[in-house]
């Protein structure tokens, strides 16, 4: 017999996934969707059901791939992230014009806050632009129905679907009751339909008027209409919400006792908003206040500025998270029974900032950079390895792969006024494979001068230890192609290559020394920095390393607290030298290069601390 089990939302978004017969499933790591691919894949694994769920090399591919298995007539999903959804809109602009026969959801998940994210774009404002209904989850129980909902809806007018939870629904847990799994229902039926499946812009003219009468019956789909909570409740302003900002706004109206005085409806579909529901509440209203993260979607459907309270009026914030206190100010201000005061956000509390791990490559390689190039410029990219920040190794970031296109503009840039400048850029090898292949090549056709260090540590660690396509394990656990790294580079057309390992540090500065004097000349230098993730080893494969210890002749400079930053290294009480924690040292060495007064030495095996 099933018992509930605790899950997360994205374990909740997986299960249902696989209750519903989802046949291919594909992703691209990113926080908050990632855990989404890997519960599918150990479901997959642990009943034994016949499907494919891949790790692929970005959004826009995972995208392609599921999107041609619905074509095909099976049930299929897609995965990412918010920016993920920018790296895979192209497809999905024209997906949804062609449409899909298998049930088809675009998982997008997004992050108001912003926690982990360059930005807090609302996924519900891509879907409106491809004109495709998005569903709102209000909670993991939610989401795990709105799975459901969404093959349906998919299904019935042949049309992707977007599911749009937010942090909150992803990483909350609730108690789910987990159903069995839908037998595997039919294989794959491609009927051919070039006018659909290939259209010319002729045929694109039709699909879109057809895109179009879909969108008006699916605004009036029964199914998918807001919910009113309070039918009891009467008075002339209503509160209208979706996602988390309804579970929050319900709680509230209860906690503030308006439950019977303010009518309160839930939007499970943002876009399109159901078209008798808009004439209902603004025909029944004098006032209207609309919650929802993170923009105004939801009000921009209402239309009646007059009338409608939110962000486009100032009710509401326009940017960050919907918490329960700010929703509570918001409520009280609208019902007019608080003074409306904005919700206080506390000081964060203190603590170190976020660092890269003890024993991290990517430190060794960050400091290495400054050493060889303690003049440069340096471009980096989207991971954990983003930290080199607080080494002054990281000037830029912007998006997926931009550290390669950066460091050719800045190159570019000093060119034409006649300066040479050292500029090494970093990028992760998941994120190379991801986005930064075009980059180099058009840095080799232009001979951009600069040196490319892919910090490779055999998986894409920020996001759970994801594979890369030179992993060779895939995300089912099964063996996989590999793609030769260096190979490939070299295949872009950068005439230098080589490995090295960061912690045999030396020997790392040289090699990118010499990487500098190439570029200098030639065009860019690819420098692999090869060494694993601290996480994979399990604190296993260096318990016999020899720890470091700090020698008397500390003068308690701090250079090797501010400047490495490995947690390791501490001070003592009194403040006055550093020394170093034996038990989270991990035994790389590195730091034994970064006192400036030689005061750090390596020490016996384990216990070397002092
Ligand atoms: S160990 Fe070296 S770098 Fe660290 S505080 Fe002491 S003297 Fe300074
Ligand atoms: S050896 Fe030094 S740099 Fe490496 S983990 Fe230990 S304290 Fe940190």
């Amino acid at each position: 017999m099933n018992r509930p089990m605790l899950m997360l939302g994205n374990e909740a978004i997986a299960l249902a996934l696989i209750e519903n017969g989802c046949r291919v499933a594909a992703s691209y790591p990113g926080t908050p969707a990632s855990e989404i691919l890997s519960a599918v894949a150990k479901l997959r694994n642990d009943r034994g059901i016949p499907m494919h769920a891949e790790w692929s090399v970005n959004e826009k591919v995972a995208f392609e791939i599921a999107y041609t298995a619905s074509v095909a007539g099976l049930r299929a999903a897609a995965g990412m992230k918010q920016v993920g959804l920018n790296v895979a809109s192209d497809p999905l602009m024209s997906a949804v014009y062609s449409g899909v026969k298998g049930g088809f959801l675009v998982i997008s998940a997004d992050d108001p806050g912003p926690h982990s994210s360059q930005t807090e774009q609302d996924s519900r404002l891509m879907a409106m632009v491809a004109k495709l209904p998005v569903l709102d989850p209000d909670s993991p129980a939610h989401a795990r129905d709105l799975v459901a909902l969404g093959y349906e809806l998919s299904e019935k007018f042949e049309i992707p679907v977007m599911l749009r939870p937010t942090t909150r629904v992803c990483h909350a847990c609730q108690d789910i009751l987990p159903g069995d799994s839908v037998p595997p229902a039919g294989e794959a039926d491609f009927r051919k339909s070039p006018s659909r499946w290939a259209a010319t812009p002729v045929f694109r003219n039709l699909l879109h008027k057809e895109l179009t009468t879909k969108l008006a019956e699916i605004a009036g789909w029964a199914p998918t209409a807001p919910i009113r909570w309070n039918p009891d409740a009467s008075g002339t302003r209503a509160v209208v919400a979706s996602g988390v900002a309804a579970a929050h706004a319900r709680e509230v109206l209860e906690g503030l006792g308006l439950w019977g005085s303010v009518p309160f409806y839930q939007v499970l579909q943002p876009f399109p908003l159901h078209a008798d529901f808009v004439s209902h509440v603004l025909g029944s209203y004098g006032e209207i206040l609309v919650l929802e993260e993170t923009a105004a979607v939801i009000e921009m459907q209402l239309l009646d500025r007059g009338r409608v309270r939110g962000k486009a009026t100032g009710a509401v914030p326009e940017a960050g998270e919907l918490l329960p206190e700010e929703i509570e100010r918001i409520v009280s201000e609208f019902a007019g029974i608080g003074a409306g005061k904005p919700a206080e956000r506390g000081a964060p509390p203190p603590g170190r900032r976020p660092t890269l791990c003890a024993g991290c490559p990517h430190r060794a390689s960050f400091y290495a950079i400054r050493r060889a190039a303690p003049n440069g410029i340096y471009p980096s990219d989207i991971g954990c390895y983003t930290l080199g920040l607080n080494l002054g190794a990281v000037d830029t970031v912007l998006c997926m792969g931009a550290a390669v296109g950066q460091a050719a503009g800045f190159y570019q840039a000093y060119r034409l006024g006649g300066k040479t400048v050292d500029i090494v850029a970093t990028i992760g090898d998941s994120t190379f494979f991801h986005a930064g292949i075009p980059g180099l090549i058009d840095a080799a056709v232009q001979k951009a001068k600069f040196v490319l260090v892919i910090l490779d540590n055999a998986m894409a660690a920020m996001t759970g230890a994801q594979p890369t396509p030179a992993t060779g394990c895939g995300a089912m656990g099964e063996p996989t192609g590999i793609v030769d790294m260096e190979a490939l580079v070299r295949a872009c057309g950068a005439g230098f290559c080589k490995v090295g390992t960061p912690s045999r540090f030396d020997e790392f500065v040289a090699l990118l020394k010499e990487a500098l004097a190439y570029s200098r000349e030639n065009g860019p230098a690819v420098v692999i920095a090869r060494e694993p993730c601290v996480m994979s080893l399990g604190g296993k494969a260096r318990a016999d390393a020899p720890k470091a210890v700090v020698t008397d002749a500390c003068a308690g400079c701090r250079h090797c607290v501010d400047r490495y930053e490995c947690p390791a290294i501490v001070f003592d009480e009194d403040g006055k030298r550093a020394c170093i924690d034996g038990f989270h040292c991990a035994g790389c060495g590195v730091c034994l290069h970064v006192c400036p007064l030689g005061a750090i030495r390596a020490g016996g095996g384990e216990g070397g601390a002092p």
